[in-house]
């Protein structure tokens, strides 16, 4: 028997080599169904799914996007969730790149996969991969509308003084160079969250939001419109991230292709998957990170000291750009589970109005919460981020309005 998933929407993050998925209520939040196809294009990739309680796993051959989203489909069909036969109410994409062309969720038409595929210059490793995605489910689910939900578009607004790169300016006007941001989804519904937490509307907060995962951003937000973030053109910009540099001299990249003759692709493999903790450290994720540094680790220690400089020094820009702020919030990953990493962001800045309290940061708990003391003039927060459920409510109300 085949469950109804008229209601649901299914939400599909389309990477080089990955396709993770999620099969959700809008409305609740509830998710029927996640998982995960790894591997694409290697000898042994496979299938990881949740349902009901129940985890599936299973090996095989993934040649491309086509046969990871087949393979999708057959394993959600096998748990009873039939979304070729049965439909689903929409399709939710993920989209990194949407350039100057998208600033809202925008359903999928030729005209719109065309546009994405120019944008593949500005984000070569992911707007392909994003395309791949939403070409295999025209392919499979015909007839079922797709909605693209774009990184970029929440920063699309940045005033010209934040976005604006100070190089030539016809240069930057004929390539498409500006600050575009990314995270976005992460970043509007943390601040919207954040509102509701705290009890007042969203026009009347100014925040300052940590988005510190595998790849990692800071947004500063007035009154629910971002005023700046870290990530620019590309992701690279900014903090340090598990294997990006964020922030670099520009010059560096030139001496290396003086000095060490690196071409243009070893460098975009140097700053996009050797850098940051990994390039520091030998290891991209946090926890072990921590291990390293448990184990007298000093590379470990450097990597993290680099790490929370970093934050602390856009911490400092972002309190003056908004002049005041009401809440800082930590998210993703790291954010959401580092006590000692928001402790040690935090600490010192008493004078400021910035303190938290040990007890409630430590605190075993994965809810979204304050962890500051209550009389602290500023709120400091813990907000789990769900760029799916933002995805799928987004997709939702798409379709809705749909002529
Ligand atoms: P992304 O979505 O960008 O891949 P995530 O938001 O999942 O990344 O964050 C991944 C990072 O979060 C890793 O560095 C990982 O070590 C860290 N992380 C995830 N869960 C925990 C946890 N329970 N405790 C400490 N760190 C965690």
């Amino acid at each position: 028997m085949s469950k109804a998933a008229e209601d649901l929407v299914l939400v599909i993050n389309s990477g080089s080599s990955s396709i993770k998925y999620q099969l959700m209520d809008p409305e609740s939040g509830m998710v029927a169904v996640s998982g995960a196809v790894e591997r694409i294009g290697e000898d042994e990739g496979g299938i990881e799914q949740h349902a009901d309680g129940e985890t599936v796993r299973q090996r095989s051959t993934i040649a491309d996007h086509q046969a990871g989203l087949r393979l999708v489909f057959d394993t959600l069909t096998a748990a009873g969730y039939d979304v070729v036969r049965g439909g689903v109410c929409a399709v939710g994409h993920r989209v990194v790149h949407g350039g100057e062309v998208f600033y809202r969720p925008t359903l999928i038409d030729d005209t719109v996969i065309a546009a994405i595929r120019e944008l593949a210059s500005l984000a070569p490793l992911h707007n392909p991969a994003n395309l791949a995605g939403i070409e295999s489910v025209c392919e499979l689910l015909p007839g079922v509308p797709q909605v693209a939900v774009f990184d970029t578009a929440f920063f699309h607004s940045l005033p010209a003084a934040a976005k604006t790169y100070a190089i030539d300016a016809k240069i930057a006007a004929a390539y498409g160079i500006r600050k575009y941001g990314f995270h976005g989804t992460s970043h509007e519904y943390v601040s919207g969250r954040t509102a509701e937490l705290l009890g007042r509307a969203p026009a009347e907060l100014n925040q300052i939001i940590f988005h510190l995962g595998n790849g990692a951003s800071a947004a500063a937000v007035r009154g629910g419109r971002p005023i700046d973030t870290t990530m620019g053109l590309t992701p690279l910009e900014g903090l340090v991230m598990g294997s990006r540099p964020g922030d670099l001299d520009p010059g560096i990249v030139p001496h290396l292709v003086r000095t060490a003759q690196l071409d243009i692709d070893q460098i975009d493999n140097l700053l996009n998957r050797d850098s940051g903790l990994k390039g520091l450290a030998g290891v991209n994720d946090f926890r072990e990170l921590q291990r390293l540094i448990a184990g007298g680790d000093q590379a470990a220690e450097l990597a993290y000291d680099v790490y929370v400089h970093r934050v602390r020094r856009y911490l400092g820009a972002y309190l003056i750009e908004l002049g005041a702020v009401d809440a800082i919030v930590f998210t993703a990953g790291v954010g959401e589970n580092n006590p000692q990493l928001r402790a040690d962001v935090l600490a010192g800045l008493t004078r400021f109005g910035i303190d938290i309290d040990p007890a409630a940061n430590t605190a075993k708990d994965r809810s979204a919460r304050r962890i500051s003391p209550a009389d602290a003039p500023v709120a400091v927060l813990v907000v789990p981020t769900d760029e799916e459920l933002a995805i799928a409510r987004a997709a939702r109300q798409v379709v809705a309005e749909r002529p």
